[in-house]
């Protein structure tokens, strides 16, 4: 079976062969780490969890190396620390932002159902490898050194007679026009307006780092760099997959490629580029001035994150996600329907339909068709509902066993648990002195406390209806 990506390069989706079928390598753009992780994050995170998935279910779970950096320099980060930690030195308060929001991150994705990446590196332990890079790009032409700040030129790159590949070819933009569209007031150590920074001067209290270039002051990276870093250290030069949103196109994906290519001399960064489409709440754009804008932390206090995940998936990763209470009501029930039939059934391959899915461009809504499908097949075949169960599992399901999930629901309610089963048990025991109007009582008791019973030649059980 074929596996078929988009790429937003070429904007055509093509059988993906990779570079080395023992060594599949995928990077994706991770957090800049100064506040807790909005759910628009969390789908970034599950859609590379789920193509880190299918990745390993065609070539192997040892054969795909899945990188996703943390970004920790940024002066978003600076601003959180001085005001959070205030008399703590910046550089000590820095530190315990980062480690605080990252620990946050880890956690909330790890809710979503998403595995750990094969390696997390972050920006600040990369600069001998950025500085690396910037002096190539300066003995190559491509950038130089104004004012303490390096900068890198597109117009060099797109000057440059050789395979390279043409500023501008990811996000389909023309150069020209970004010439004539720059703003004016640009500042005065750049050859040309639209060159940007690779390096800076550290202002006093930032984190430094000696400088690349024969700069004598400290500094620090631009964004773009760290990435470039990052991704060469631990995948190469060239590599298979890079991935992120669909607003790091540019610049900073464009900029990530123009550096890599530029310092190795080469025609291609990552072999596809993939990008997920942004979610949205009830049809509005997310953000925190509307007000209408969630931490993955506070959605997870109202559904177990495999809800959330379960939401996400309906879309396909490349289309704008609408986020709906309605969606994840449904996700709920369902995942408690799914649960109680197959979370505890011994796992099988996954079917070819569900696969093909999957394949196809990681076409999860047609995924998830196929898994109703299943499951229906599943209620009167072993076979199919192992299946059923092995398909959910390879799309990062189940994590917990039939009974957790119930009696996870039931105290998140809010239900008191114990009053419940005695109220059963006091109404067991009325039944069988035939007391119908006590036992009746009873279930309507429960009933007003958001219980539902079902009895049966097994004795009662109970749910949270919702
Ligand atoms: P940031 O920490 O903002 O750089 O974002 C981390 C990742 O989440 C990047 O891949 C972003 O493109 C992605 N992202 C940010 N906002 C959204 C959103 N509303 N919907 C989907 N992805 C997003
Ligand atoms: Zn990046």
């Amino acid at each position: 079976m074929e596996l078929r990506l988009y790429d937003t390069l070429t904007k055509e989706k093509r059988p993906f062969v990779p570079l080395d079928a023992a060594n599949v390598r995928m990077y994706a753009c991770g957090p800049t780490v100064y506040d807790f992780a909005h759910i628009g994050n969390g789908r970034a995170a599950v859609v590379f969890d789920v193509l880190f998935r299918v990745l390993r279910h065609r070539f192997g779970a040892e054969h795909v190396k899945y990188v996703r950096n943390i970004t920790d320099v940024d002066d978003k980060i600076n601003v959180r620390a001085a005001r959070d930690y205030p008399g703590v030195p910046l550089n000590e308060a820095i530190r315990k932002v980062t480690e605080t929001t990252y620990q946050q991150y880890q956690d909330d994705v790890t809710a979503l159902g998403c595995l750990a990446p094969t390696v997390q590196p972050r920006a600040t332990e990369h600069i001998p490898e950025m500085r690396a890079i910037i002096e190539k790009l300066i003995a190559g032409g491509f950038a130089y050194a104004a004012e303490d700040h390096v900068l890198f030129s597109p117009q060099a790159m797109n000057a440059a007679n050789s395979a390279l590949p043409r500023y501008g070819a990811l996000s389909k933009r023309s150069l020209d026009e970004m010439i004539a569209g720059a703003r004016v007031d640009v500042a005065p150590y750049k050859r040309d307006n639209t060159d940007f920074v690779l390096w800076k001067p550290s202002k006093p209290g930032e984190p430094s780092w000696p400088s690349p270039a024969g700069i004598t002051v400290e500094g620090r990276p631009g964004w773009h760099i760290e990435c470039s870093a990052m991704a060469w250290k631990h995948l190469g030069e060239k590599f298979d997959i890079h991935g992120g949103g669909i607003d790091l196109v540019f610049p900073h994906h464009e900029n990530e490629l123009a550096q890599t290519c530029c310092a190795f001399h080469s025609d291609r960064m990552a072999n596809v580029w993939m990008h997920n489409g942004f979610l949205q709440l009830e049809s509005e754009k997310m953000s925190k001035s509307l007000g209408n804008f969630f931490t993955i932390r506070e959605m997870l206090a109202d559904w177990p994150g495999e809800v959330l995940r379960l939401t996400m998936l309906k879309t396909h990763y490349r289309s704008p996600l609408d986020w709906t209470q309605k969606g994840a009501e449904e996700s709920a029930k369902t995942l408690d329907d799914w649960y109680a039939v197959a979370a505890d059934v011994e796992a099988a391959t996954p079917p070819p339909a569900v696969v093909e899915a999957l394949y196809d461009d990681l076409n999860t809504a047609q995924t998830l068709a196929e898994l109703h499908a299943l499951r229906n097949a599943g209620s009167s075949n072993a076979q199919k509902l192992r299946e059923f169960a092995g398909s959910l599992r390879l799309l990062g399901f189940f994590s917990e066993s039939a009974e957790q999930w119930k009696s996870r629901k039931q105290q998140a309610s809010g239900v008191d648990v114990k009053l419940v089963e005695a109220l059963i048990a006091e109404r067991t025991a009325a039944r069988a002195r035939k007391d119908f109007k006590e036992s009746d009582r009873i279930r309507d008791q429960l009933a007003a406390m958001g219980v539902t019973i079902k009895d049966s030649k097994d004795g009662t059980t109970w749910e949270i209806a919702r």
